[in-house]
C-alpha cells in the first residue's frame, strides 16, 4: 500500500533503538525523510546511516536529550516544519509506591507528559496553517491496565492520553490528527532490562522471566519493532485521516478488556 508520504518531513523522537527507530524505518521505507534524535550520538548515526543506505531518504541526526529544554530546541531547529511528528522518550524506571516522591514525578512527567506537549505546541501550529498533520505519541498499555511497579510511567502517560483526548478534537478540523500507540511487551531493550530486574529480584534467569511473560501473551510472544513501526507509519499515511484521538494497543492480547 502506498502510504502517501513520499517527500513528507517526519521528526521522530527517541529513535536510535528499539521502537523509535521501528517507527522510523517504516516511515522512511514510506519515503519520509527523517529528522532522528537519541541521546548517544554513535548509535544514533549508526542507525541513520543504515536508513539513508536502505531507504534513500534524507536523515538529519541530532543527538540530543528530548526531555531537556536545550536539547528540544537544538532538535525543533533541524526539524523545521515537519508534518509528522512521533513523540518518544525512554520510559521511568520501576519501583514501589512507597518510594515516589515530587522530584521523581516531576521527572516522569517532564519526560513522558511535558515534553510531547511541549512538541505538539511548537509544530502543531505550522501542521494547521499548512492544512495537514501528523502526531503519533508512543504512550504504553499501563494506560488501558496499569502496571504498579511503573507507577511513575501510569501516572505521566495517563496526563498524556487526557491533553491528548480533548487536543486531538480542537485540531482535526485543519487536517491534523494526533493518536497513541499504546505497546505491550515489545522485544526492545526496554523489556530485557525489565526482564533483567524480574529475574534479579526473584532469582531466576533472564530466559526464564522472559518465558512467563510471554506466556501470559495471548500471541505468546512480544512484539516486533518492526510490526510497531508499521502501525504508526499507517496512523501517519494519507488513508489515516479520520482516526482522530485514539489509543491502538499493539500487545498480543495482552490487556484483557472488550473494547
Ligand atoms: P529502548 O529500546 O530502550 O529505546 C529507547 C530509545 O530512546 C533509544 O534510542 C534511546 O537512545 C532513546 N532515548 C531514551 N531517552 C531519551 C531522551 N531523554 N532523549 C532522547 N532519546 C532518548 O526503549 P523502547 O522499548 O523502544 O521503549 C520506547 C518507549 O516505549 C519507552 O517510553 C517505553 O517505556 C515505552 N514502552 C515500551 C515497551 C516495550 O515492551 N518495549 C512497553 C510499553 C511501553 P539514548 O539512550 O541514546 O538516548
Amino acid at each position: 500500500m502506498d502510504l502517501g508520504i513520499r517527500g513528507k518531513g517526519a521528526l521522530v523522537c527517541a529513535s536510535s533503538k528499539g521502537l523509535g527507530l521501528g517507527c522510523a524505518r517504516a516511515l522512511a521505507e514510506a519515503g519520509a525523510n527523517l529528522v532522528m534524535n537519541a541521546r548517544g550520538a554513535e548509535p544514533l548515526e549508526a542507525a541513520a546511516a543504515a536508513i539513508r543506505e536502505e531507504f534513500g531518504v534524507e536523515v538529519t541526526a541530532v543527538a540530543a536529550d528530548i526531555t531537556s529544554e536545550a536539547g528540544r530546541a537544538r532538535v525543533l531547529e533541524a526539524a523545521g516544519e515537519v508534518e509528522i511528528l512521533v513523540n518518544n522518550a525512554g520510559g521511568p524506571p520501576p519501583g514501589i509506591w512507597t518510594d515516589w516522591e515530587r522530584d521523581d514525578f516531576i521527572k516522569a512527567l517532564d519526560a513522558n507528559m511535558l515534553t510531547p506537549i511541549s512538541l505538539i505546541k511548537a509544530l502543531v501550529p505550522g501542521m494547521m496553517q499548512r492544512g495537514w498533520g501528523r502526531v503519533v505519541n508512543i504512550t504504553s498499555q499501563s494506560v488501558k491496565a496499569p502496571i504498579a511497579v511503573l507507577g511513575l510511567s501510569n501516572s505521566a502517560r495517563a496526563g498524556l492520553t487526557g491533553y491528548v483526548a480533548g487536543t486531538s478534537r480542537q485540531v482535526a478540523h485543519a487536517g491534523v490528527t494526533i493518536n497513541n500507540l499504546l505497546p505491550g511487551i515489545h522485544a526492545t531493550d526496554r523489556a530485557d532490562a525489565l526482564d533483567g530486574g524480574v529475574a534479579k529480584a526473584e532469582g531466576i534467569s533472564i530466559d526464564d522471566a522472559r518465558a512467563r511473560r510471554e506466556a501470559a501473551i495471548p500471541a505468546r510472544r512480544y512484539g516486533t519493532a518492526a510490526e510497531f513501526g508499521s502501525a504508526c507509519a499507517f496512523l501517519c499515511s494519507q488513508h489515516a485521516g479520520f482516526i482522530v484521538g485514539q489509543n491502538l494497543l499493539l500487545d498480543g492480547g495482552g490487556v484483557n478488556t472488550t473494547l
